[in-house]
């Protein structure tokens, strides 16, 4: 039987960025370096499959120090960054740590100290239970950081009395809906301090253009990538923003609804900053299955951001 003929645009940049990439080194490099086995606080990046693949090889992931016992091993906290306590617990206790914290999210948590000492209150934009933000806030003293995540908020928002504001923001947000906060924010307060370079990552802003370009070409657009992935759930809304109606988050093809797709011609495939590229290929794998497929690349941006591992690390990184 002859397939029916499927155009796909890949979009690209797509996957991996280079904090992602970085800690998933980190956690491979320990393992060869120090032997099973390697501890991890949280997921490293919220992949199952990169998680999975960590965890064949030794890595134990914890969500707290406690679950952690006395141990010489490495510890290893997770690219989306941890609040000051954590290290500090974590050196208490002895422990050898590694810090996978995605550099982009380091310089957010200086900007909110900085902010912080020259006597500002804190605004941070961000998604409330997220690690990166409960990381963020999590560096200065209770209270010092308001939490915003709507324009509700900004319309309802009491400023301490007096205090001077700045507004700093998590990595992985929509590039529009932030744009928008921002507006507001600098609205009903003029002068309030913005950060020199703006917050949400390279990685970020670049997979969100490149689904922007193709969107409004496809008849369905699947994101790769976790449900708890805060740059990958923002993939999708780009797409539904962009008139495309049927644009899915779907962590591996197996979850590919065929009857929900229904009849397609053009597709566009993305992936989320912390999906493997081995899954892509599968959803490829799975709609040259159904579909005589071509596939075209759409490029938007070219990425060569890369960043140095932890100093105990350097020596044994390729
Ligand atoms: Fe770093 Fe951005 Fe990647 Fe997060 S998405 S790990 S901030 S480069």
């Amino acid at each position: 039987m002859t397939k029916p003929p499927l155009s796909i645009l890949l979009c690209a940049p797509r996957g991996f960025c280079a904090g992602v990439d970085r800690a998933i080194q980190i956690v491979d490099l320990a393992l060869e370096r120090f032997g099973a086995p390697v501890y991890v606080r949280h997921e490293i990046v919220h992949n199952k499959y990169v998680v999975e693949e960590l965890r064949r090889k030794g890595a134990v992931f914890v969500e707290e120090l406690d679950e952690i016992p006395d141990t010489g091993q490495p510890v290893v906290f997770s690219a989306h960054g941890v609040a000051k306590a954590v290290p500090e617990a974590a050196r208490l206790r002895g422990f050898f740590q590694l810090d996978a914290t995605c550099p982009l999210v380091t310089k957010v948590h200086r900007e909110a100290e900085i902010h912080h000492k020259r006597g500002r209150h804190v605004i941070l934009i961000g998604h409330a239970g997220h690690p990166e933000v409960i990381g963020t806030m999590g560096q200065l003293p209770d209270g010092a950081v308001t939490l915003v995540e709507t324009l509700d908020d900004v319309a309802t928002l009491e400023a301490p009395d007096g205090a001077a504001l700045a507004y700093t923001t998590q990595t992985t947000l929509s590039v529009d809906d932030t744009r928008a906060i921002v507006e507001a924010l600098t609205e009903r307060f003029p002068t309030i301090t913005a950060p020199h370079k703006e917050d949400i990552c390279y990685a970020t802003t670049n997979r969100q253009a490149s689904v922007k370009a193709v969107a409004p070409r496809v008849d369905a657009l699947f994101v790769v990538g976790a449900p708890n992935s805060s740059n990958s759930q923002r993939l999708r809304e780009v797409a539904a923003r962009e008139g495309c109606t049927r644009a899915y988050l779907i962590q591996r093809a197996a979850e590919i609804d065929w009857e929900a797709v229904g009849e397609i011609r053009t597709v566009g495939i993305t992936a989320g900053a912390s999906a493997p590229e081995v899954l892509v290929e599968e959803v490829i794998d799975a709609l040259a299955e159904r579909y005589d497929v071509t596939v075209e690349t759409v490029r938007t941006a070219d990425e060569t951001i890369a960043f140095n591992l932890p100093r105990e690390l350097r020596a044994g990184a390729a």
